[in-house]
């Protein structure tokens, strides 16, 4: 089989929209991000909705803690790109005020809102505006009494619990536009509350490691948890929470999302090889530099940049377009087909031309542009004459080897 036919199987859950974003059933996995701005600052939050969209957020959130932000929302919902969720904590009558502003969806905190006759009283009223609510059960504000009775340790089945006492809140008053989130910010305590709770209910989930911290190590840590449990076909929509710009986190849900197959891809996808002794540039330089040409350009490539020509070119041979340096020149191959040769230092100008190219007229076109003959045969001189200098085996594997048979002998 094709590695691109491959596909992760989905579990089934039923269908929500908030606002023109369907959740659930089969429909592709969204992104979510969160303003940091404050909710009454509306043209500095519309600002930051509009860059979380263009680095792929489909649903922003902003929070809806005070009256004013109920009025900044009045003023967001309408000229958003993307369908609002407003986050309340503590108190209900923010979901209401934000459900009037226009919101088209509601995210509540069990552990927060807890009188049941608040819960209802907002469940009863998204009932009759048909606004979808997350019920976001988070391992760090747990209802104290779960707390207490589950051996005053947040578990896996505390949290579900917790979500569970909530659609029953919600089921008296006969709303059922949930989805469901059960953060926490220990990883293998979350995805293990995600797996109880997939099997169980069949409402939409919401994927997240919740204060996963700054970069890098924050990135890491959510897609140890997201990422596994979307594997495991678990989660119909996600969001990273990382102490960064939030245009981080939809950009990493997206490169997340597109390297599992679950999203179309829209970006370039930049791969290089890890460098080693036989590379004949600065790789890590080159694939920076290529990083930054193709940050803002939306061509939907696999673009690799190769340290050598020797096996570059061979093991990038899928890649839409690449380059492999070679005796400082750069050897630029299409699907694996030599087509030209650059000096060194046009190498990321060159991708990049020719990646537009390929976008436009596509692969075929690209390789009747030239004499792809000629460029084989200049890429097969250098790699003959760098196999020349270096020898098959440029990391000195084999006499690492050898010291190893010799020292394990004495
Ligand atoms: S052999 Fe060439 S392509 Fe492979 S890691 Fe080394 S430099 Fe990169």
């Amino acid at each position: 089989m094709d590695a691109g036919e491959l596909t992760i199987p989905r579990r089934a859950t039923r269908r929500i929209s908030v606002g023109d974003v369907a959740v659930g059933g089969g429909a592709p996995v969204s992104i979510q991000s969160m303003t940091t701005t404050k909710t009454a600052d509306v043209d500095g939050t519309l600002a930051q909705i509009y860059s979380l969209q263009m680095a792929g957020a489909d649903i922003v959130r902003c929070t809806c803690n005070e009256t004013e932000a109920a009025e900044g929302l009045a003023h967001i919902v309408p000229r958003s790109p993307v369908p609002i969720i407003a986050d309340i904590h503590h108190q209900y009558r923010m979901a209401l005020a934000a459900m009037e502003a226009g919101v088209q969806g509601l995210r509540l905190n069990p552990g927060n809102i807890r009188r049941p006759e608040h819960i209802k009283a907002v469940a009863a009223e998204a009932r009759d505006r048909g606004i979808p609510i997350r019920i976001g059960v988070n391992g760090g504000s747990l209802d104290p009494d779960l707390y207490e009775r589950h051996g005053g340790r947040v578990t896996p089945e505390a949290m579900v619990e917790s979500a569970l006492r909530e659609i029953d809140y919600f089921t008296e008053v006969d709303f059922d536009l949930i989805k469901i989130s059960v953060k926490a910010s220990n990883v293998p305590l979350m995805i293990e509350a995600y797996r109880q709770l997939s099997e169980v209910t069949d409402h939409p989930l919401h994927l997240g490691v919740t204060e996963a911290g700054p970069l890098p190590d924050g990135l890491i840590k959510a897609t140890a948890g997201i990422a596994t449990l979307l594997a495991e076909g678990i989660g119909d929509t996600i969001r990273y929470s990382l102490t960064a710009d939030p245009v981080e986190e939809a950009k990493a849900g997206r490169v997340l999302l597109e390297s599992l197959g679950l999203r179309e891809r829209t970006n370039v996808d930049l791969i290089a090889c890890p460098s080693c002794g036989r590379a004949e540039v600065d790789v890590i330089a080159i694939a920076e530099q290529a990083r930054d040409a193709f940050a803002d350009r939306e061509l939907p490539l696999q673009i690799a940049v190769m340290g050598c020509v020797v096996n570059g070119p061979g093991e990038a041979r899928d890649a839409d377009l690449g380059i492999a340096a070679g005796r400082h020149r750069g050897h630029l191959f299409v699907k694996g087909t030599n087509v030209a040769v650059v000096p060194e230092d046009e190498m990321v100008a060159t991708l990049v031309e020719w990646a537009e190219f390929i976008a436009e007229h596509g692969t075929d076109a690209a390789l009747a542009r030239v004499d792809t003959q000629r460029a084989a045969r200049e890429a097969e001189r250098d790699r003959a004459a760098l196999l020349e200098e270096q020898g098959d085996d440029a990391n000195a594997s084999e006499q690492r080897v050898e010291l190893i048979h010799r020292t394990v002998a004495d």
